[in-house]
């Protein structure tokens, strides 16, 4: 076979894209995009295929085999050991094989295609209160197809064991195009299979290696296997016998034996997980469901020490909980910056130097609480252990410790986390020792390290602070894991647990198993892969752990001189570049909930993903692109399509900030003579003194250029789409009219930003919130209307943005020269940017730090204190008759609003606040559970975007409203607010005039 291929050929080019409608790439970009996983590794495949069915995925391989092509399949990338990459052609499964193909509720069983998402799956097993019983922590975006590919397990894993333990049968295809179904058989029938004439060539050779192992290399399994059933590292050959050397302590599904699968019969799927795709590719596999259970406490316990908390597990498995997790200091600190996760710390009781979160699960509450009782009293645990009883509660305790890994690697600079030894298990009265000895070692390289998991099954994340940058950091790498492996097999644990060998780790299989064991791995692959097209180099045959390193020595990368800065320093280049590295692939970005990442989620298109994007830039700052101009382009391409949500920011557990980056970048980009801003640019940057002079002359500007008739042209002359209708001018403005609002003899309160959008085109709204204001007595000096910047800001112009950011500062310095008011508005996008960028455009300046600090949207203000020690909301004179009135709203909240930290003074922000402030005039709230709305600014009204702008609405925003017809809609973003009108027809309101119309003013 010709595994040196490098190019596919024009010839094997032309024949794949005629077969594979979903398409085949091999341009430089895909390949930059599939180069890496969440692992140290980065490989630039051939090129990257998209099967759009089943049967282009096996037309696939049947090509592959004839031109013998090398193939990676994959689903989500979030493999940690760098087996979701190569040097092949990638089959992209995640794009479009994502269906659940059948459920059987009786049997509890279901069959899927290798692409779907985990989560995906369990939504649609959850009406039969079933689930999927391996939890890996990267459920929400982990594909069935990977989760087989590395045998994922996950927090409940001493109930449910591996992936292996939950696959009933798989139709796969061979390496020969062939296509086989591997189940449960008995032994004679598998005897049949290996010599049988009727079966093709690759499934009997399979049956017959299976075989011979099972009978010769017995003694051998024993013998050399780990002294854990938590393990991934090699084949699962120990299911050929079947045998383990020990069971979860919890086992206890059908009453099946452990591993089940009965004596006299042979299961060639389970054999087929963990494999890394080197033994046939998945088309679909039938997989056993459990029932979900209906009771659950999680009580989270504080610890002064990892060892500690390490010690004490044995004891805590003998109270039979459902879950035993650690959760280092480290990860809690980390977790305070990211704002997703800092507003669910609230289990978190003090600052512990490590804490467990032990879960007790069943159908018998009453156990369960006698259960957690037992626990209580197991120790005197100093603290009192933090119960999460509701749901809620729960899911903050799972989201921070399933956010994990990637809160870990999220800290800033060049010495980061490394992964290579983050997996290994050990039998779990081991644990604390184990995590002594390897502290030592740690120790002797002058580093150390942050430890967290599935503790209850002996299976630790371990992380060595690394600059894998250097050559000492990388040639440390080796040393650590030498010296690592050595001591978890002295333990008698395995290498692996549940992330697999990949690049990473396959160069220590025969260390731990020896070589008779490598042979047996061996001849399971020459029998199912002669040609060694499947994922060459993964398990059999692997490559010296330190090769295709993401960070060698030509990796030396150059940003440009941005505007902001990246760090609290001045702007810097390097700190650019180091923004761009803060995304290390674990692709949390894939996920389809949350805000991040709009586009991705509304594409499934790698490149539309967070961590696409970062792949991208980081790429061009490498200069990793045939041409400068080639890298450009795919940058811009990329980041045209990123909504500039901040949904990164507040939900990336690395807290990538994709929108700053797309500023700065497009200031880069438009710097070049040859790319200047369109037009449109111009017009969507500078509406406030486009407003501004159109204004007085409204009936004009409206009828010509913001008229629904002209909607063609302004899709000719503009690229405005023709769909979007356009706010009209008001001919009016806030400051005409808001005179009676302030008292000069009374003490200023606060100051008011009347943004460009509400004082020309929506004054009425204005007004609103200066008579919500008015009503609680607050004296407001209105800002001469300046605007924050936000529109120049997301259009790139920087320098603009900064010099116009001075002259509202002046006016601010002017009024308050003593920086002690308040400075208050009605749109998130306006007032959030004294709050995010101003402080990033004027590094170092305490007086902008000061004012972000005191900058607040109307809703949070209302709720803060007046100077006497009352809440302004509490001073509102509302009308009688509505106090208590309660009518429904529904809130859509801006992105910026979400991505909102919690606030240092402890009063709510962001959506919190809009939903405190009408809880309070007494309405009724409830939170659209939704994402970005899709407009995000300007983005919605281009007509490049206008599509995938009303994708991205339809994800979850636009399907809600137009279910809740009895209820009110409010949204305090313009933008939103244009979009759920333009999708579903409805009015969405400002929330602030729903407090006026309740107020007496
Ligand atoms: C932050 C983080 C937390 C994690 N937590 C856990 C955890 O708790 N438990 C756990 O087990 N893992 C965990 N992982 C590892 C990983 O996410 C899981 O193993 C996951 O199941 C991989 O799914 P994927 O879709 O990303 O697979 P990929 O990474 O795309 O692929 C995984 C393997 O499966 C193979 N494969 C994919 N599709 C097919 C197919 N159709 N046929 C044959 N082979 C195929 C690939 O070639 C590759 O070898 C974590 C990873 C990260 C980054
Ligand atoms: S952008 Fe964030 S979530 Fe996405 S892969 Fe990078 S680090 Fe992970
Ligand atoms: S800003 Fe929004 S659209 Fe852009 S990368 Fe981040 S999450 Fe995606």
């Amino acid at each position: 076979m010709n595994n040196s291929i490098e190019k596919l050929s024009f010839e094997i080019l032309a024949d794949l894209k005629n077969e594979i409608k979903g398409g085949v790439k091999t341009d430089p970009v895909t390949r930059v995009l599939y180069s890496t996983d969440a692992s140290i590794h980065k490989i630039e495949p051939i090129g990257v295929a998209f099967p759009r069915d089943l049967d282009e995925l096996q037309k696939i391989v049947a090509l592959a085999n004839e031109y013998q092509i090398p193939l990676i399949p994959r689903g989500s990338g979030s493999s940690l050991a760098g087996q979701a990459i190569g040097k092949g052609l990638i089959i992209d499964c995640s794009r479009y094989l994502t269906k659940v193909v059948d459920i059987n509720q009786e049997e509890r069983s279901a069959v899927v295609e290798p692409g779907l998402v985990l989560d995906d799956f369990n939504r649609a097993v959850r009406k039969y209160s079933l689930q999927f019983g391996p939890d890996p922590a990267s459920s929400e975006r982990a594909t069935m197809g990977g989760c087989i590919g590395n045998n994922a397990a996950g927090a409940h894993s001493i109930i449910y064991g591996m992936t292996a333990d939950h696959i009933i049968s798989a139709e796969v295809i061979l390496a020969d195009g062939s296509t086989a179904t591997l189940g449960s058989i008995a032994l004679e029938q598998a005897i049949k299979k290996a010599h049988g004439a009727g079966d093709h060539g690759s499934e009997r050779d399979l049956y017959q290696a299976a075989l011979k192992i099972r009978e010769e290399y017995l003694g051998e399994i024993k013998k050399s296997w780990p002294n854990t059933w938590r393990r991934t590292s090699g084949y699962n050959l120990n299911y050929l016998i079947p045998w383990s050397p020990n069971h979860p302590p919890q086992w206890n599904i059908d009453q099946m034996p452990y591993p089940p699968t009965a004596p006299d019969r042979i299961n060639l799927a389970q054999v087929l997980v963990g494999s890394e795709g080197t033994l046939g590719i998945i088309r679909t596999a039938k997989l056993r469901l459990v029932s979900i259970q209906r009771y659950k406490i999680l009580a989270v316990i504080n610890f002064s020490s990892i060892q500690e908390a390490c010690a004490i597990v044995p004891l805590i498995l003998e109270l039979s909980p459902s879950a035993v997790e650690l959760i280092p200091q480290s990860l809690i600190h980390l977790a305070r910056s990211v704002p997703v996760y800092a507003k669910q710390l609230t289990f978190v009781i003090g600052d512990p130097a490590a804490m467990l979160a032990v879960e007790f699960s069943g159908d018998d509450n009453a156990l369960i609480k006698k259960q957690v009782t037992s626990l209580i009293h197991l120790r005197d645990w100093g603290d009192e252990p933090v119960l999460a009883e509701s749901k809620a509660q729960q899911k903050q305790v799972w989201d921070v410790r399933n956010v994990g890994l990637g809160i870990l690697m999220s800290r800033l600079g060049d010495i980061k986390p490394a992964t290579f030894i983050e997996d290994m298990s050990v039998p779990v009265d081991k644990l604390a020792i184990f995590v002594d000895e390897l502290d030592k070692i740690l120790n002797e390289f002058g580093t150390q390290a942050d430890y967290y998991g599935h503790a209850s099954a002996g299976c630790l994340h371990i992380r060595p602070l690394l600059n894998l940058k250097t050559q000492l950091g990388r040639a440390q790498v080796r040393q650590i894991a030498e010296a690592a492996v050595d001591l978890v097999l002295r333990l008698g644990g395995a290498i692996s647990a549940e992330h697999g060998d990949g690049i990473t780790r396959g160069e220590w299989i025969e260390r731990a198993y020896g070589p008779r064991i490598t042979q047996a791995n061996k001849l399971l692959k020459q029998a199912a892969d002669p040609n060694g097209i499947l994922n060459p180099g993964k398990i059999v045959d692997p490559p010296k752990m330190d090769t295709s390193l993401r960070y060698d020595d030509g990796y030396q990368p150059k940003g440009w001189l941005p505007i902001m800065a990246f760090s609290s320093n001045a702007p810097d280049p390097s700190k650019l570049v180091e923004a761009i590295e803060q995304c290390n692939g674990v692709g949390v970005c894939r996920k389809s909930t949350g805000v991040m990442c709009p586009s991705f989620q509304a594409t499934l298109d790698e490149k539309y993903s967070t961590r696409g994007r970062a792949n991208l830039l980081r790429a061009m700052a490498a200069r990793g692109f045939p041409s400068e101009d080639m890298a450009l382009h795919a940058v811009k391409e990329t980041l045209d399509k990123c909504l500039a949500c901040k949904g990164c920011k507040a939900e990336c557990p690395s807290a990538v900030d994709m929108a700053k980056l797309k500023y700065e970048f497009y200031q880069f980009y438009h710097s070049f003579r040859s790319k200047p801003h369109p037009v449109r640019d111009y017009l969507f940057g500078f509406i406030a003194e486009v407003a501004k002079f159109g204004n007085p002359v409204a009936p004009f500007v409206n009828s010509l250029v913001f008229a629904d008739v002209t909607a063609g042209l302004r899709e000719k002359v503009f690229g405005l789409s023709k769909y979007r209708k356009l706010p009209k001018l008001s001919g009016t403005s806030i400051h005409k009219q808001a005179k009676r609002y302030f008292d000069p003899i009374k003490t200023v309160d606060c100051l008011f930003l009347s943004d460009a959008f509400n004082e020309y085109f929506f004054p009425h709204t204005g007004l609103d919130g200066l008579n919500v204001l008015r009503a609680a007595g607050c004296n407001v000096k209105i800002l001469r209307t300046i605007g924050a910047g936000r529109t120049l800001i997301s259009k790139g112009f920087l320098r603009q943005a900064k010099n116009h950011a001075s002259r509202l500062l002046d006016e601010i310095k002017k009024i308050d020269p003593h920086g002690k008011m308040a400075v208050i508005g009605l749109e998130p996008s306006e007032i959030f940017t004294l709050r995010d960028e101003y402080p990033d455009l004027f590094p170092g300046d305490k007086s902008v730090a000061a004012l972000a600090e005191r900058s607040f949207m109307i809703d949070e203000y209302l709720l803060r204190l007046a100077r006497d020690g009352t809440a302004w909301i509490s001073k509102l004179r509302l009308r009688e008759e509505t106090k208590e009135n309660g009518t429904n709203v529904l809130i859509h909240g801006h992105c910026y609003q979400k991505a909102q930290p919690p606030a240092k003074d402890g009063f709510p922000t962001g959506v919190s606040a809009t939903v405190a402030m009408l809880e309070r005039v007494g309405y009724q709230v409830n939170v659209i559970d939704d994402g970005c709305c899709g407009m995000a600014g300007s983005f919605g009204y281009e007509l490049e975007h206008y599509d995938l702008s009303m994708q991205v609405g339809e994800l979850s925003l636009l399907p809600a409203v137009r279910d809740s017809s009895e209820a009110i809609i409010a949204a305090s973003g313009i933008s939103c607010q244009s979009q759920i009108e333009d999708g579903t027809g409805r009015q969405a309101l400002h929330p602030i005039s729903l407090v006026a119309s309740r107020c007496i003013t």
